[in-house]
This record gives structure tokens, C-alpha cells and sequence, in this order.
């Protein structure tokens, strides 16, 4: 079928009543899906060739028969991932026996947390003394070796709190625990409650640049996962949008309508986006937000667009030209998500720097003018790079002469 992840609900019943939670009012749900009827939806899924497999709710780990299910399709070969809020594990003979089927498969967890506040998290799930049961239950599975994510999801009430809660996240976790941030699905949520969480994603770049600035100094970006989710490039200076996942994610079957693909619920959606140079590496924002919202919630970067319009010079080859620095005639450029890329197309060699928008302006109009050696590497080392090396090696490869 093409899809190589499905989902699998075990039934609506959950131990939180999360404020943002689309499942809360609907009382007509089943709460406990019983194991005959979820191993038949299994063999389904599997029938489907999926590689993975989401197992969400409700809440999963209260249903009784998780563990059969988990074991089912380890015996068929296929990754388990749970969605669930970690409290069970706290449970150290109930975390003890969901380590033990880690033996057979991969099995992992994501847990989210609404807030580095334990009072702020349990407001919004409404669950009394949870914020240490899921803090204790995560760590005691990140300590014996299974893979967490530790998820948040941005709204009105926490995007001040960003960079601490990134400090948290690295304070409590090791550097194998992935953390996620994402954008807010208001999907089936009450109109009035989804205005009180929406939050401009204008209003949430100056915290979200600094909580990636914070999990860049903890020294962790080497060797642990950061991703931004269902969010628009456009909310952040184009340093950051390393972080952002790419549109080409996983897909997912549809098991309940005969193995077709899910549709997407997120993307680049707006009328501002069809013009956007950026529109095939952005995953936008969920499509709930742009049917609440509209299509202003997001614009062109346009200092971002400008890098990616730039022309270069021939004329500065002049006499008094000669001794300055100046990119090459033979260049293709474009702004990635992973930073500036430039190739000399006569030679193939390709060189790639991450830095800030402004700073790749500065470059591109000095290097468009001309500029001595001297001036450039020190450009350069004020952008925080070695300016000799960058330059040596701009020159190698035919990026500048
Ligand atoms: S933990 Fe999940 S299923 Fe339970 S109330 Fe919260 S959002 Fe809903
Ligand atoms: S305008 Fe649209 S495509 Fe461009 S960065 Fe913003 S959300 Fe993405």
C-alpha cells in the first residue's frame, strides 16, 4: 500500500482529563476495545506490510491486554511505538514487565508533557500528582535503555515557557530521550476553546529560537534529537529550521477503510504559501489551524525569500576590483532547511553554512560588491566560524576567488 506506520486505538478510556483533549466530551466511544476484536484489527494492519505500528487510546497502558498486543506484533516482526502519559510507569512491576518485552522488538514510548510545571501540567491534564508518576515512570524507562520522546505541544499558555522547559527536558532526561515539539491540533475542539490556546507563531519565535539556543549551548545537539512538528518555517530565523521535520514524514494506513492512506492533517495550506519558496520543505501547521484561523497565521519569510533571490554580480572585475574577494560567476544557491547551500556547478563541489538570516545577507551583499581577505575572514569569525577555514575551503572549491 505505500504506508509503513498504522494506528492502533485500544479504546477511549483514560486515567487524565486533559483540557485539550478532543476525546473528552465524546462519551459515546467504547472505552475498552476487548482483545479479540483488537487482535483481528491487528492481523489486519499487518496484512497491510506496515513496518510500525502506533498504539494510542485513550490511554494504552490501562488497557488490560496491551502486552498481548505488544507481543503480537513483535512475533509478526513489526516496531511498536506507545502513545501513552507515562503514569503506569511509575509502577516500577508494571515498567518492569513492559522492559521485558523490549527482548523481542522495538517498543517505545511517547510521552507528552504540558508544562516543566508540575501545577501548569496537571491544570491541563487534571490529574493530580501526575507530573512526578510520568516523570518517574519515563525516567525509570529512559534509565533501562527504552527509547522515549518527551512531546510538547505549544498553545497560548505555555510558549513563554520554552526555554525552560528544554531545560528540563535535557535536566531530566538523558541524551537519548528525543524531544518534540509540536504545533496544537484543534481538531474537534470547542471554537472558543481553541481561540483561548491558539497562539501566533509570531508571537512564539523569539521562545522557540531561545529554547533551541539553550539545548545548542547544553552541548546535547550533538548526540540527541530536537524536532519541531506541524509547524510553520516561517515562525523562526532560517537557523533554526534544521530542527523542523521534513514534509516527506511517515505515512500511515487507515486500517478501518481497508488499508488506504490516512490523509494528511497538516501542510502548507495557506494562499501565502503557494508563492513561498520554501512551500516543498515546510510542514505548515495543522489544517484546523487555517480553518479557525485563516490563511494569515503565516507569510513568506521574506528576508529568507530575498536570500534565495539574489543575483550575482560580473561587473566588479575591474582594475581596482581585482584584489577583492567576490563569489564565483559559476555558482547555483539556494537556503535549505539544513543552512545556505552554494555549488560551483563547473566543478560540482558543493560547501553548506548554517547561520542567521541577517548574517547570510550581510555575506551575499559583501561578497556581490567585493571584499578584501582580510575583511571577510573577520566577518566571518564575528559569525562565530573559523573565518581562515571557511575561506580555504570556499576557495578549494570554487565558491569564491
Ligand atoms: S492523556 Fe491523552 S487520551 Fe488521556 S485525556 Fe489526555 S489527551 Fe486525552
Ligand atoms: S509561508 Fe507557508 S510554505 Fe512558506 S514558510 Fe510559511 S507556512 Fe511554510
Amino acid at each position: 500500500m505505500g504506508a509503513n506506520n498504522a494506528y492502533l486505538a485500544l479504546g477511549y478510556a483514560c486515567n487524565e482529563k486533559c483540557r485539550c483533549c478532543p476525546l473528552i466530551h465524546k462519551n459515546d466511544r467504547e472505552k475498552f476495545i476487548p482483545l479479540d476484536r483488537l487482535l483481528k484489527e491487528a492481523d489486519q494492519i499487518v496484512s497491510y506490510g506496515v513496518r510500525d505500528v502506533t498504539l494510542s487510546g485513550g490511554e494504552p497502558t490501562i488497557h488490560q491486554d496491551l502486552f498481548q498486543l505488544i507481543t503480537y506484533f513483535h512475533t509478526k516482526g513489526i516496531n511498536v511505538h506507545i502513545l501513552s502519559n507515562g503514569e503506569r510507569f511509575s509502577d516500577k512491576s508494571y515498567a518492569n514487565e513492559f522492559l521485558e518485552l523490549q527482548k523481542n522488538g522495538v517498543l517505545t514510548v511517547t510521552t507528552t508533557f504540558h508544562s516543566w510545571n508540575a501545577a501548569e501540567h496537571e491544570y491541563q491534564n487534571g490529574s493530580q500528582g501526575s507530573f512526578l508518576r510520568s516523570l518517574q515512570g519515563l525516567q525509570y524507562l529512559d534509565r533501562n535503555g527504552v527509547q522515549i520522546s518527551v512531546k510538547h505541544c505549544i498553545t497560548a499558555n505555555n510558549y513563554r515557557q520554552l526555554p525552560q522547559y528544554i531545560q528540563f527536558v535535557i535536566g531530566a532526561f538523558s541524551s537519548q530521550a528525543e524531544i518534540q515539539l509540536w504545533g496544537i491540533d484543534l481538531n474537534g475542539l470547542e471554537r472558543k476553546f481553541a481561540q483561548a490556546n491558539f497562539v501566533d507563531f509570531q508571537l512564539v519565535k523569539p521562545y522557540i529560537e531561545e529554547a533551541i539556543d539553550v539545548f545548542e549551548s547544553s552541548g546535547r545537539a550533538k548526540d540527541q534529537i530536537l524536532s519541531i512538528n506541524n509547524l510553520p518555517l516561517c515562525m523562526c530565523d532560517c537557523y533554526y529550521w534544521k530542527y523542523f521535520t521534513s514534509p516527506k514524514a511517515d505515512s500511515y494506513v487507515d486500517h478501518k477503510k481497508g488499508g488506504e492512506i490516512m490523509e494528511a492533517n497538516s501542510g502548507p495550506l495557506s494562499i501565502h504559501c503557494q508563492k513561498c519558496p520554501f512551500y516543498n520543505s515546510c510542514m505548515g501547521a495543522y489544517f484546523s489551524d487555517f480553518d479557525i484561523f485563516g490563511n494569515n497565521i503565516v507569510s513568506v519569510p521574506k528576508e529568507e525569500a530575498e536570500i534565495n533571490h539574489f543575483q550575482r554580480s560580473f561587473k566588479f572585475y575591474t582594475e581596482q576590483a581585482i584584489e577583492k574577494m567576490v563569489f564565483s560567476p559559476y555558482l547555483n544557491h539556494e537556503l535549505r532547511r539544513n543552512g545556505y547551500t552554494i555549488t560551483n556547478y563547473l566543478s560540482g563541489e558543493t560547501i553548506q553554512i548554517r547561520l542567521k538570516t541577517k548574517e547570510i545577507l550581510h555575506l551575499q551583499k559583501m561578497l556581490f560588491y567585493g571584499v578584501s581577505l582580510d575583511e571577510l575572514i573577520l566577518c566571518l569569525n564575528e559569525f562565530g566560524l573559523n573565518g581562515v577555514t571557511v575561506v580555504d575551503e570556499w576557495m578549494r572549491k570554487g565558491v569564491i576567488e
